[in-house]
């Protein structure tokens, strides 16, 4: 679905990725491991447009990507989370998720904020593209409450939300485990495989090894902004590089 070639941007004299070459396969959960800082966020900045590469290619479902803006990378089918969810407490569920629509059907976020005339129709149709990305993680009966009163799991959930009401093809997850406890994480990964079985293909970045083990079917692993492995989770935890990359850390 998703090929990079050579990917790599580098920040003053910080090669943050470094000639990345993979591919993430359709109807798949591709997890990214690495120690910290070896250029996992950075590495979905690129796919989804949030930075420019300074070398390499993505390539998503036959098309060249790479110069295309957020937006347009949202339009072809690709959509993002944030390492940290980034919600609007005050304003209900029902509110982010069309925030979601909007921002990755629209122009940007002020677009989305700033409404105008032609707006109603827009938001009717970002009212059900938003009510049926709430279905899809669980949070249909939840819309109309504010969304800082939700656990921290519904606001992650919300965070997803936002993200698949764009109805992407590929959904990128960074860190979405983080600060879940056991049967948090065990929830978040049965929504995982649920969204995969409905067909959406899934690449995240998560520390939490249980989840990456137990869900990736291929896993690729970053270090120092270079892919140091790549394969099924047996493959890479047999590693030798993968296991030096670990401890030497
Ligand atoms: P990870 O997600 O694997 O922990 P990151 O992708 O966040 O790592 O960071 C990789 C490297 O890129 C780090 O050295 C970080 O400081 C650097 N980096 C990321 N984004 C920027 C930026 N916008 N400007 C400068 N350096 C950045
Ligand atoms: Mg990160």
């Amino acid at each position: 679905m998703l090929d990079v070639q050579g990917l790599g941007i580098r920040f003053g004299g910080n090669q943050a990725v470094q000639d990345v070459t993979a591919s993430i396969p359709a109807g798949q959960i591709t997890a990214i491991i690495g120690p910290n800082g070896a250029g996992k966020s950075t590495f979905f900045n690129l796919i989804s447009g949030f930075y420019q590469p300074t070398s390499g290619k993505i390539v998503f479902l036959g098309e060249d990507i790479t110069p295309l803006k957020t937006h347009q990378v949202v339009a072809r089918g690709i959509a993002r989370t944030f390492q940290t969810t980034t919600i609007y407490r005050e304003l209900s569920v029902l509110e982010n998720a069309m925030i979601g629509h909007r921002v990755r059907t629209k122009a940007g976020l002020l677009d989305a904020l700033l409404r105008t005339g032609r707006e109603k129709r827009d938001d009717q149709e970002s009212r059900a593209g938003a009510m049926r990305a709430l279905e899809r993680v669980g949070l249909a009966t939840q819309a109309n409450r504010p969304a800082g009163a939700l656990t921290q799991e519904g606001q992650k959930r919300v965070g997803i939300a936002m993200a698949l009401s764009s109805d992407p093809k590929l959904l990128l997850l960074d860190e979405p485990a983080a600060g879940m406890n056991p049967e948090e994480t065990v929830n978040l990964m049965a929504l995982i495989r649920e969204l995969v079985a409905g067909g959406l293909t899934i690449a995240l970045v998560e520390h939490k090894m249980s989840l990456v083990m137990g869900l990736a079917d291929q896993i690729l692993v970053l270090h120092h902004g270079q892919k140091i492995s790549q394969g099924t989770p047996g493959e890479v935890s047999r590693d030798p590089a993968v296991i030096e990359a670990y401890l030497g850390s």
